[in-house]
């Protein structure tokens, strides 16, 4: 028999693909594809617009460094409690390597960086939350470095904006996780008290404890277009309640359409948006003196 090996040596390497598969397969690196509208986009042009698609205007999720970056006046942040850093309480297996990697892939410490810096002018304190370290959930250094936000807050009456987003509670510290939502709560609580503005931002996603707590205490609470908003996941919500629950349940939208959030703001606005609020709220320009 003669062997057919070898037969199609020579061939070209490469094949025509439809642009769907395109779509499909975009390769990791220089190019992203859109979540909503599946189209391919240059990381370096979405960076510049903002994580904005170009095409449908879908709101990419941003790091903590990319946010400030697009928040803060030039960028600009004094970090505080950069030095507290996670422990594992409980012995969890594979915590540690995990909290390791994360440090590694995001150059961040933790899901957080809290410190001062100024918006359109006008002095805040502020926290940037980084859904790519461990989903953002709230262990105990999340939860202290935003209590001592507010605590700080308070002390010096200065307005808050936190910038949420959690896959939720962080499982490996256990009962430690759980009451963050307790102590960041309690603080929000005190700072409300000396009638002190915290603003809360919900970008997508922000969910279970990080919502039920700091997230959903703002006193004026935006949320990014899209953005998923809520405490438990809708399989488990429709699986308890034996109901199928409405299209867009859980996004932004909803939320505000059912009272749960104040206002939309699109990334292009929210500095200026927040500008306003500050301003509306007695802040006091920097640069005015
Ligand atoms: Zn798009």
């Amino acid at each position: 028999m003669p062997s057919f090996k070898g037969i199609f040596q020579g061939k070209q390497k490469f094949v025509t693909v439809k642009a769907g598969r395109i779509r499909e397969e975009a390769p990791d690196g220089l190019w992203t594809k859109c979540e909503r509208c599946g189209g391919i986009l240059y990381k370096k042009e979405l960076t510049q617009n903002l994580g904005l698609c170009s095409d449908c205007g879908f709101h990419f999720r941003l790091s903590a460094r990319e946010r400030i970056a697009v928040t803060l006046d030039d960028g600009n942040i004094v970090e505080y409690d950069d030095e507290l850093l996670t422990v594992d309480p409980l012995g969890f297996p594979g915590y540690d390597i995990k909290v390791e990697g994360a440090k590694q892939t995001t150059g961040l410490e933790e899901a957080i960086i809290t410190g001062k810096g100024t918006i359109d002018g006008y002095p805040v304190l502020a926290g940037f939350m980084d859904f790519s370290f461990i989903g953002a959930s709230m262990g105990s250094v999340v939860g202290e470095k935003i209590t001592r936000l507010f605590e700080r807050a308070a002390r010096k009456r200065m307005p808050v904006v936190i910038f949420c987003a959690s896959g939720g509670a962080r499982m490996q510290e256990g009962m430690f996780s759980l009451m963050q939502m307790a102590k960041t709560a309690a603080a929000c609580a005190r700072l409300s008290g000396t009638r002190t503005l915290y603003i809360s931002v919900l970008t997508n996603p922000t969910t279970a404890g990080v919502f039920a707590s700091f997230g959903s205490l703002g006193d004026i609470i935006i949320a990014e277009p899209g953005a998923l908003i809520g405490f438990t996941g809708q399989r488990v919500i429709e699986e308890t309640i034996r109901q199928k629950l409405p299209p867009g349940f859980q996004t932004a939208e909803f939320a505000l359409e059912h009272g749960l959030i104040d206002m939309i703001v699109a990334r292009r606005d929210m500095r200026k948006t927040l500008g306003s609020l500050l301003s509306l709220h007695g802040g006091r320009r920097q640069d005015a003196g």
